[in-house]
């Protein structure tokens, strides 16, 4: 499952995955997790030698219980600290530094193993798992995206999330390595018009097809 930010993709593939009884990953909180250890740190996360470096160093758990998404770092459950202002501004930075998305990438891997997984994130139908089963790209309108991403926060306005979509999206979608994409294969949803049990259901049936 892959799309922009705010497009219904955490939720849908959580509801898709505990409808069907599958695992669920969300890799968009693996690149969070290392952008939150670099912060701590003090790192400057726009000195990509420097991200480079210490691509390696942190250990990553992803828990993968679509009623329960977890995610520890060194032992530290930063489940809650990866949504913040600081890391969402930061992880587009860290995720563009090819030697972070290497390491993610065999972590994902092995993640995934034989399947039975609903994965999202940006390159998991064109990169992370070419062969996937089903692939669902989706997509909302910005207004949509904005006013979904700003329920979901405190203390922000609608204005300023549309303007940090924007921003990520660009920087997402024009990286090098592994730019957002929606793969040939993939079915594109726009979820705009619809309930996210609708789009649930939608991709529900395709996996059922
Ligand atoms: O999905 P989420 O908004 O939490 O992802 C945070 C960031 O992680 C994205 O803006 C993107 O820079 C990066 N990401 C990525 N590849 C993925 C998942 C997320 O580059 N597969």
């Amino acid at each position: 499952m892959d799309g922009p930010s705010g497009s219904g993709k955490s939720s849908t593939s959580r509801g898709v995955a505990a409808r069907l009884g599958l695992r669920y990953l969300d890799t968009g909180a693996m690149f969070r997790a290392i952008t939150w250890w670099l912060l701590q740190r003090g790192v400057d996360v726009e000195d990509a030698a420097a991200v480079a470096a210490l691509a390696d160093a942190p250990v990553l758990v992803s828990g993968t219980d679509p009623a329960a998404p977890s995610i520890t770092v060194d032992g530290v459950d930063v489940a809650g600290p990866i949504r913040s202002a600081q890391v969402t501004g930061a992880v587009s930075a860290v995720s563009a530094v090819p030697e972070i998305r290497a390491r993610l990438l065999r972590e994902q891997r092995d993640i995934i193993g034989a399947g039975g997984i609903v994965v999202e994130g940006r390159d998991i139908g064109t990169v992370v798992a070419p062969d996937a089963a089903v692939k669902v790209y989706l997509t909302a309108d910005p207004g949509a995206r904005a006013a979904r991403r700003t329920a979901e926060l405190t203390g922000t306005t609608v204005e300023a999330t549309h303007a940090d979509l924007a921003r990520r999206d660009r920087l997402d979608s024009g990286r090098v390595t592994a730019p957002l994409a929606m793969a040939d294969d993939a079915h594109h949803i726009d979820t705009t018009p619809f309930t996210l049990e609708e789009v649930v259901d939608q991709v529900v049936r395709l996996v059922e097809e």
